[in-house]
């Protein structure tokens, strides 16, 4: 089975081709829509990529989207009209992704093959109740469907399948989340009823005082729009610092630049802190995405504040690019591990179509 992987964003599109698990393309079109770009617009990249698979003479069984929020959907699903009016309804639960993924799906008809929407938040469906209900009026959660649904689910579930027992996956990236996971299934995650929940990331707050957005509201005459924008692209270690990118705060010596880091590293600490003490232990702690894949500092600095867990770092292992970055007397195993999303999706599709008997 050839499987064409989507991710759509709103000015890029990343795509592979998998036969099976294997592999065998991957591309990367970004700035669409931009005067440096090269594609105008979405349409005219499922062209080049169309026109990219009949070069290679690579003919698709099944193509396979990226769908950050699939709302109550707890497992990827293949596509139909019916299916895609479900699915537009979550667009007010993610309106900075799903409608790009919509688009993409609707798009990607013209290539004629059969879709599947793999969903972000599905892997955290078996989160319990008690750790996905906010306290908040029970009517108003029913009326709007507010509740944790967490997020990176592709990611973390692609951890939870090459781990072990009780683990916690740290996916650092432009945005983070840390996710607890019990025997495979998701138990609770620090993403919420949006992505701007947990973690301190490049340009989101994470989790603040809910307090403080009435009171800026009120004092700064902010719009919901606003308040919106400055927590999600404003806030995190570009509002702290004026750097989004850790590459360049790791080394800033500035007084602003070296708060933003503590910052953040001690936001990774207290939340793998909170999730050891929900599982009542924890076995692995995997680092994984741009951040948690590459800096062995922050790891390192993380790890350095987990030694209540037993946890011991091995530091040549850590800077030496190892996956098991642990010593061997260290009760907890600690991990690096690439994430493979695209892996992920194409494994979803494959049980999708099957259950589906198409
Ligand atoms: P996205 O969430 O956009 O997919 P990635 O998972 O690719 O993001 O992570 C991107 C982030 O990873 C960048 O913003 C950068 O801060 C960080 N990053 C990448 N390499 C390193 C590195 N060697 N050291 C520190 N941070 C890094």
């Amino acid at each position: 089975m050839n499987i064409l992987v989507l991710n759509v964003g709103s000015s890029s599109v990343k795509y592979s081709v998998f036969k099976d698990e294997k592999e065998i393309l991957e591309g990367l079109v970004d700035k669409i829509g931009e005067k440096t770009g090269e594609f105008k617009d979405h349409e005219s990249v499922i062209e080049h990529i169309e026109k990219e698979l009949v070069s290679k003479n690579i003919s698709i069984d099944v193509i396979g989207h990226r769908v950050v929020h699939g709302g109550k959907e707890k497992e990827s699903k293949v596509v139909d009209n019916e299916f895609l009016k479900e699915i537009e309804k979550y667009s007010d639960l993610a309106p900075l992704h799903n409608p790009h993924e919509i688009n993409g799906i609707k798009i990607s008809k013209k290539l004629g093959a059969l879709q599947v929407a793999v969903f972000d938040t599905a892997f955290h469906s078996t989160i319990p109740s008690k750790a996905s209900t906010y306290a908040l009026p029970n009517s108003l959660c029913k009326k709007y469907g507010i509740k944790r649904y967490g997020f990176h689910g592709i990611s973390h579930s692609y951890i939870a399948s090459v781990t072990e027992g009780k683990v916690i996956s740290c996916h650092l990236g432009s945005g983070s989340s840390v996710c607890a996971i019990i025997n495979g299934k998701s138990v609770d995650t620090s993403m919420g009823f949006t992505p701007a929940e947990g973690l301190v990331m490049g340009t989101r707050a994470g989790s603040i005082d809910p307090g403080i957005i009435p009171f800026l509201i009120e004092k700064e005459e902010y719009s919901w729009q606003q308040i919106e924008h400055v927590l999600n692209e404003e806030s995190g270690l570009k509002g702290l610092s004026g750097k989004n990118d850790l590459r360049e705060l790791l080394t800033d010596d500035s007084k602003e630049g070296k708060l933003a880091v503590d910052i953040f590293v001690y936001s990774i600490v207290k939340h793998i802190g909170s999730y050891a003490a929900a599982m009542n232990g924890v076995d692995e702690i995997v680092f994984t995405a741009g951040i948690g894949e590459n800096s062995s500092e922050i790891r390192k600095r993380v790890c350095n504040s987990l030694s209540y867990l037993g946890v011991i770092v091995d530091d040549e292992r850590n800077t030496e690019g190892d996956m098991l970055i642990s010593s061997d007397n260290s009760k907890v195993k600690v991990k690096v591990i690439k994430t493979n999303e695209e892996l992920m999706i194409a494994k979803e599709v494959k049980k999708a179509v099957t259950k589906s008997h198409i």
